[in-house]
């Protein structure tokens, strides 16, 4: 299938053109026709498969039929988890719809509410927010919802991780009965079935090819790390590598991620923090820049990283390893975009082996184990085909394999899959479809981890600076004084 036959409008094929794209990815061959012909639709599918054109070309065709409804307010709202998800939507709506005349706009949390309100006191092509300040401007009957013929709600999955369900659903609600609704989400659970329901009439479902193919092309490496200055010692070697060109280093805290940024530009890198707690400006500035490839070294945390879409990524470092399995497959996948290869590499210490034995349960592989010389760790690390994986012969209870873990291999699953999201226990997209003991089906917590922190395992919200203080407090790393001040004096030669 080409673009010209999908009865999309010529200024918006010339748009598609003048990107270069040649064909469609095979969301927007399945999506596109469906959305313009005014279906509902169900669409898993991960970011990187060219899913925001899925959603915008038809939403953009929708627009060039001219709306007979008066009053202010969006034709099309398109709700999204974050605030650089927000802005790439945004970005793309400015470049598919570059020989359009749109009124667009975002409302995003910390940004002025001025602004805001001008947006919403008129009539508005496209409006893309994040759920949390909608809610506020709905609230406060600041926006009228009267106008909306299609509300799109890309990475439901991941709003409703962050608390958004109820936000979600009183948006929905604000909206005319007989608007069109396309849902993207990653995974499928009970509470994700729930909200479908509610929301949507007939919808279709497709399911793509979405990481696996990404995957494939990326090196996956893990280097032992004895403490935190092993760490750094490590990076400082890799780092020296003249073939990264453009890495992205995963910090688990905001402090740590700028502290380490700060670490790295003292010894003459140009490296820059990305976290929740910089201004939104500050945030777009540093992207910006990445993208320019005035930056080399990005120290980001993963809110902040989430959806990044920055090409020419050669490197992904987890300084440390995500608490979430599925943040890994995020992480990793900055690199190797757009069939490019990329370098995933991974430091373990001792304790971060519960979160290496949940990241290579989901993945369903283990993940090769790398020692430079000169830089060995103290203790090795034991890694056994599917029976342990702990520190010089201690057990640590058994790795499990993905089979024992009720999950299937990497290799044995239908592609997309493979980044679906077993450390929250949500099943695969179409291993859910017909099943309606859903929501029962999540795996108990004590099968993915054996300490103390709640649920799945992720912080709700936690980039707000408020609730991220509020975690980093009860965080091991960040709350401890000492950690922070070994961090600060920490040797890095
Ligand atoms: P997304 O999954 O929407 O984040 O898109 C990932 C990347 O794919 C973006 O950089 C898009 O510009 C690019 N892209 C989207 N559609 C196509 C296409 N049909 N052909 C080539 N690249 C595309």
């Amino acid at each position: 299938m080409s673009f010209d036959t999908m009865n999309l409008a010529p200024t918006i094929l010339k748009a598609v053109n003048l990107c270069g794209y040649t064909s469609p990815t095979p969301i927007q061959e399945q999506a596109i026709p469906q959305a313009i012909a005014g279906k509902d639709l169900i669409a898993s599918a991960q970011t990187g498969t060219g899913k925001t054109a899925a959603f915008v070309l038809p939403a953009l065709q929708r627009l060039t039929v001219p709306s007979t409804a008066k009053g202010k307010g969006p034709r099309i709202l398109v709700l999204t988890p974050t605030r650089e998800l927000a802005n790439q939507i945004t970005e793309a709506v400015r470049t598919y719809g570059k020989f359009m005349r749109l009124r667009t706009g975002a409302i995003l949390g910390g940004m002025p509410y001025f602004e805001q309100q001008r947006l919403l006191s008129q009539p508005v092509d496209i409006i893309v927010a994040t759920p949390g300040r909608l809610i506020d401007h709905l609230e406060s009957g600041r926006i009228s919802m009267a106008r909306v013929e299609l509300l799109v709600l890309d990475e439901a999955d991941r709003m409703l991780d962050m608390g958004f369900s109820e936000a979600v659903s009183t948006i929905a609600a604000a909206t005319p009965e007989g608007r069109q609704t396309l849902l993207f989400t990653a995974t499928w659970d009970g509470a994700m079935e729930k909200l479908a329901k509610r929301l949507m009439k007939d919808a279709v479902r497709i399911a793509v090819a979405g990481k696996k193919a990404t995957l494939e092309l990326i090196e996956q490496r893990l280097h032992t790390a004895d403490d935190m200055q092993h760490k750094n010692r490590l990076l400082n070697h890799l780092i020296a590598d003249s073939g990264m060109t453009r890495a992205i280093i995963f910090s688990s805290t905001k402090r740590n991620a700028d502290q380490l940024a700060r670490e790295l530009a003292s010894r003459g890198h140009s490296a820059e923090a990305l976290h929740g707690d910089m201004t939104q400006g500050a945030r777009n500035r540093t992207i910006m820049n990445m993208r320019r490839g005035k930056i080399r070294l990005l120290v980001a945390t993963d809110v902040a990283a989430r959806g990044l879409d920055v090409t020419g990524i050669t490197h992904v470092i987890n300084y440390d390893l995500p608490k979430n399995a599925e943040d890994y497959v995020h992480r990793i996948g900055r690199t190797g975009r757009a069939g490019a290869s990329g370098i995933a590499i991974s430091f373990v210490s001792f304790r971060e082996l519960d979160e290496l034995r949940r990241i290579e349960r989901y993945i369903g592989q283990s993940l090769p184990q790398l020692v430079i010389a000169g830089l060995e760790p103290a203790r090795p690390m034991q890694q056994g085909s599917g029976s342990r994986t702990g520190y010089n012969g201690r057990s640590t209870g058994g790795r499990g394999t993905a089979a024992s873990a009720g999950r299937r291999p990497f290799s044995k699953a239908p592609s997309y899959r493979s980044d679906a999201r077993p450390s929250t226990g949500r099943k695969p997209y179409s291993d859910s479809r017909s099943d309606a003991r859903l929501s029962t089906d999540r795996k108990p917590y004590s099968d993915y981890r054996s300490d103390a922190r709640p649920s799945t395992g992720r912080k709700p919200y936690s980039e707000s600076s408020f609730a991220g203080k509020r975690d980093a407090k009860k965080s091991g790393w960040a709350g401890d004084a000492r950690k922070t001040e070994a961090f600060r004096k920490a040797r890095w030669s």
